[in-house]
C-alpha cells in the first residue's frame, strides 16, 4: 500500500458550526438510529466571559489508522485495512470480544450496549459511496466545509497550509499526523485538542506491531482466544434466541418465521 493513495479527511473545527448534519447524513447513509451513528461530536463547552464567549465543536469519527492498533488486535479478521488504507469491519466475522474496543487509542469503536446480539460500530469511510466515485455522506453534507475529504497527503498539505497562513486562527499542531503512528484523518482547530476533548496520545508509533506480536505471532495463543471467544458469543447467541422465544410465548405473539 502507498500511502500517497490512501484517502484522507481534513476537519477545520474553526469553520464547524454545530449543526450536526454530518451525523445526520452518517445515519440517514448507514440506515441506523441517531444512537448508533458512526460520527460524533467533541467539542470545548463554552469559553470566556459574557459577552466574549467563545466554543468551538468538530465532527468525530474512526482516525483510519496507517498502522491500525484495532485491526492488530481483532484475532477473527472481523476488522482490516483495505488497500486504500480505509479500516472496514464485517459484522459476521465479529465474535463481540471488543478486543479493539481497549486497543483503539481513539476509543472509536462503540459496541452497541442495548442491542441484544451486540456488535461493534465504526466508520467505514462510506466505502461503498466512494466504489461508485461519491465522498463520504459527513463530508458531501457539511454546508461550512468544516469536513473535507480528498487523497491523504493532500489534505496533510492543506492542514499545513491553513495554519501558516493564518497563525493567529489555528494552534500550531495537524491533529492526527503523528498521533498513533499517523493516521487518515487530521484535525486543525483554534484551540488545543486537549481543551476540544480529543484524546492526547505522546505516542507516535502504534502498538499495532507488539498486538500482532500477540494475537498474531502466536498462532496457538490467538487460535485458543478466538475459539474460546466464539464459544462464548454462540452460547449468547444461543441464550438470546431462547430468551427472545421465550418472551414472545408469555406475550402470545407469533413466531415471525412460522
Ligand atoms: S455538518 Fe459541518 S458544520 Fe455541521 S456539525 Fe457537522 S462538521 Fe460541523
Ligand atoms: S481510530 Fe481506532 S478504530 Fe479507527 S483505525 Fe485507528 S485504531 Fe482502528
Ligand atoms: S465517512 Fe461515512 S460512515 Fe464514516 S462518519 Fe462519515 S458518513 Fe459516517
Amino acid at each position: 500500500m502507498s500511502r500517497n493513495h490512501t484517502y484522507g479527511f481534513l476537519i477545520d473545527a474553526s469553520r464547524c458550526i454545530d449543526c450536526r448534519a454530518c451525523l445526520v447524513a452518517c445515519s440517514v447513509e448507514n440506515d441506523v438510529p441517531m444512537e448508533h451513528t458512526r460520527i460524533w461530536m467533541k467539542g470545548t463547552g463554552v469559553m470566556g466571559k459574557f459577552p466574549d464567549l467563545q466554543r468551538y465543536t468538530a465532527p468525530y469519527h474512526c482516525m483510519h489508522c496507517l498502522d491500525p492498533s484495532c485491526v492488530s488486535a481483532c484475532t477473527v479478521g472481523a476488522l482490516q485495512q483495505n488497500e486504500d488504507g480505509i479500516v472496514t469491519y464485517d459484522d459476521k466475522r465479529c465474535i463481540g470480544c471488543r478486543y479493539c474496543m481497549y486497543a483503539c487509542p481513539f476509543e472509536i469503536p462503540n459496541f452497541e450496549w442495548d442491542q441484544r446480539l451486540a456488535l461493534i460500530v465504526k466508520c467505514d469511510l462510506c466505502v461503498n459511496r466512494l466504489a461508485e466515485g461519491g465522498q463520504p455522506a459527513c463530508a458531501a453534507t457539511c454546508p461550512t466545509q468544516a469536513i473535507l475529504f480528498g487523497k491523504r497527503e493532500e489534505m496533510l498539505a492543506l492542514a499545513h497550509a491553513r495554519i501558516e497562513d493564518a497563525p493567529h486562527r489555528y494552534v500550531n499542531h495537524v491533529y492526527g499526523e503523528f498521533e498513533n503512528g499517523g493516521t487518515s484523518t487530521f484535525y486543525i482547530s483554534p484551540v488545543s485538542f486537549e481543551q476540544m476533548g480529543m484524546p492526547i496520545t505522546d505516542e507516535t508509533r502504534s502498538p499495532a506491531h507488539f498486538n500482532r506480536l500477540v494475537t498474531h505471532g502466536t498462532p496457538a495463543v490467538a487460535a485458543t482466544v478466538a475459539v474460546a471467544m466464539s464459544g462464548a458469543y454462540l452460547a449468547i447467541k444461543r441464550q438470546s434466541a431462547d430468551n427472545a422465544a421465550a418472551e414472545q410465548a408469555s406475550d402470545g405473539r407469533p413466531d415471525d418465521h412460522e
